[in-house]
């Protein structure tokens, strides 16, 4: 039995960073929200007590590091499943680029293996088992457009933000997320308003919602990778309404309402930059499959 998952990337359309926790772990208010650009996730039952994951792609593993894998050992393990999956991952998101490609492959592996296993988990119980993986899962497992808290785990669902296209440019430059929030200084930085930016998206105001992008962390990518600052300024010069680095980045992406507007920005930016894409918001959850 064979089942194909569609993995959408997310960005965010605000990161703040509160405080460090106790726990070594840093206390998150993001807004997130999944766009029109997905890996293709195949699963398939196997007989074999055991899991393969195939995905032609560099940099990412093929072995028990991989996200993938990790989501489809933990239910294996939860429900003491003794046959396999053979999990196949058609990357079309950039990788390490600030995106969630990995935790949306788990995610998906999530979705699909509850259905292809007949376990019967919600769509709540799914997201409780994706924070044990990473914490950008929880909110993959969902999708739509949500309020994240706590390490990311904490999800408050959203309404779809105002229409609008997302142009995703990626610098070819790797960005360490564990090095950005080693450089982070929580009590020196601007905080974005989460509250502000939730408004924004509930009240359907784009140009609300434009002025209330921020990222905490580009304070430190910007000055680490002057890559990251051009692009941004690049992006603005080409006619984005609005300007924000997803993630720990490197990809920055523009917000534009017009097509004509989008293909000046997509065509400005494709000039220098190989990994350029012009989406859409996903203003629907995912379905539990
Ligand atoms: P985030 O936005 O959640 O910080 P990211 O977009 O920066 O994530 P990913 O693309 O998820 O980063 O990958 C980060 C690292 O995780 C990669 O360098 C890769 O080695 C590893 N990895 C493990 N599983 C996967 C996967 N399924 N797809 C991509 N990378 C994976």
């Amino acid at each position: 039995m064979k089942l194909l998952v569609k993995a959408p990337a997310k960005i965010n359309l605000s990161l703040d960073v509160l405080y460090k926790r106790e726990d070594g772990f840093h206390e998150l208010e993001m807004v997130m929200t999944t766009v029109d650009l997905a890996d293709r996730v195949e699963l398939e039952l196997i007989k074999d007590d055991r899991i393969i994951i195939q995905s032609q792609t560099r940099f990412v593993p093929d072995d028990e590091r991989n996200l993938a894998y990790k989501a489809a050992k933990i239910l294996k393990d939860k429900f003491n499943i003794n046959t396999g999956v053979s999990i196949s991952i058609e990357k079309h998101i950039p990788v390490a680029a600030g995106l969630a490609g990995g935790s949306s492959d788990a995610a998906a592996v999530l979705r699909g293996m509850n259905k292809l296993w007949d376990l019967g988990l919600s769509i709540d119980e799914l997201a409780k088992i994706g924070a044990e993986i990473g914490s950008d899962v929880s909110f993959c497992v969902y999708g739509g457009t949500a309020l994240a808290k706590g390490r990311g785990e904490v999800i408050t669902p959203l309404p779809p933000p105002p229409n609008c296209w997302v142009v995703l440019s990626k610098p070819s430059i790797g960005v360490s997320t564990g090095e950005v929030y080693e450089h982070l200084d929580v009590n020196t930085v601007n905080h974005p308003s989460t509250q502000s930016m939730v408004r924004a998206i509930h009240n359907g105001d784009y140009e609300s919602m434009c002025n209330n992008l921020g990222n905490v962390l580009e304070s430190v990518t910007l000055t680490r990778y002057p890559e990251v600052k051009n692009l941004k300024e690049d992006m603005k010069r080409f006619g984005a309404d609005a300007v924000l680095m997803s993630g720990s980045g490197p990809t920055v992406f523009g917000l534009v309402q017009h097509d004509s507007r989008m293909q000046r920005l997509y065509n400005g930016l494709r000039g220098y930059c190989n990994q350029v894409y012009a989406v859409r918001i996903l203003g629907k959850k995912n379905e539990l499959l």
